[in-house]
């Protein structure tokens, strides 16, 4: 596949655009949400582009050709953050070369990835996945489990727990969208009124970047509209 790279830097240029335009209308401070750049499935290519366009925090889901990107494009600074469900064999590589997981949601792989972090390189940023409102797939851990994960991972010497993470069913009506934004944000305060030091919330994806904004996202993971749509083999 080649990539237009005038096209790709228009399209991220205009979800930057739209997150700002979020940011004003829903009163949040001006660049107080990251853009993830979701590059599952994308060429090494792709993301070059959008590096030299100033992107700098990309997202894989795939193990595989997400190792083999972060070998291609070493050097280049960027920060990856691993966002896809995760299988306890394969957490070595995930501690190995990622600076960010979003989808932790059980403790066994917390530990791994505190036990297989690498000595001598930062901690690596945890967000706990949550499944919210009936998720379209089975990850995330429960509301109820929530708070006994969390304390524990915080516990954890490799790691640094920075926040909650979901993945909500999509919906087209804009309230309907808020509501699992909503309860992920509700949660986060009750985490940190439990002492928790927590400063993320992953949450809001292409088509429901708005909804995440007005409910407290701090990192948003767009994939198509920066990228377009998606071919899986
Ligand atoms: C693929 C993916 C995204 C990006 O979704 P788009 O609809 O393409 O923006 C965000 N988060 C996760 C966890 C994903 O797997």
């Amino acid at each position: 596949m080649t990539y237009n790279n005038d096209n790709l830097t228009r399209r991220l240029e205009a979800v930057r655009d739209r997150l700002r335009r979020a940011e004003k209308r829903f009163g949040r401070e001006e660049a107080a949400v990251a853009l993830v750049a979701v590059s599952k499935t994308r060429p090494a290519e792709a993301i070059r582009a959008c590096a030299e366009a100033g992107q700098q925090l990309f997202g894989e889901s795939y193990l595989q050709e997400a190792t083999d990107k972060v070998t291609a494009l070493f050097g280049l600074n960027l920060q990856w953050h691993f966002i896809g469900p995760i299988q306890s064999n394969k957490t070595r590589p995930i501690a190995e070369n990622f600076q960010w997981v979003h989808s932790v949601d059980r403790l066994k792989i917390a530990r791994r990835l505190s036990e297989q972090r690498p000595e001598g390189i930062p901690p690596l940023n945890i967000c706990l996945q949550v499944n919210v409102s009936g998720e379209v797939s089975k990850s995330g851990a429960g509301l109820d489990e929530l708070p006994n994960l969390a304390h524990e991972v915080t516990a954890l010497p490799n790691l640094r727990l920075r926040g909650l993470m979901c993945i909500p069913a999509p919906a087209d009506d804009f309230e309907k969208q808020r509501e699992p934004f909503r309860k992920l944000r509700e949660a986060k305060t009750a985490l940190q009124r439990d002492g928790l030091d927590l400063d993320t919330l992953s949450m809001g994806m292409s088509h429901d970047l708005e909804a995440a904004v007005a409910e407290g996202a701090t990192m948003v993971r767009i994939g198509t509209a920066i990228f377009g749509p998606r071919n899986y083999r």
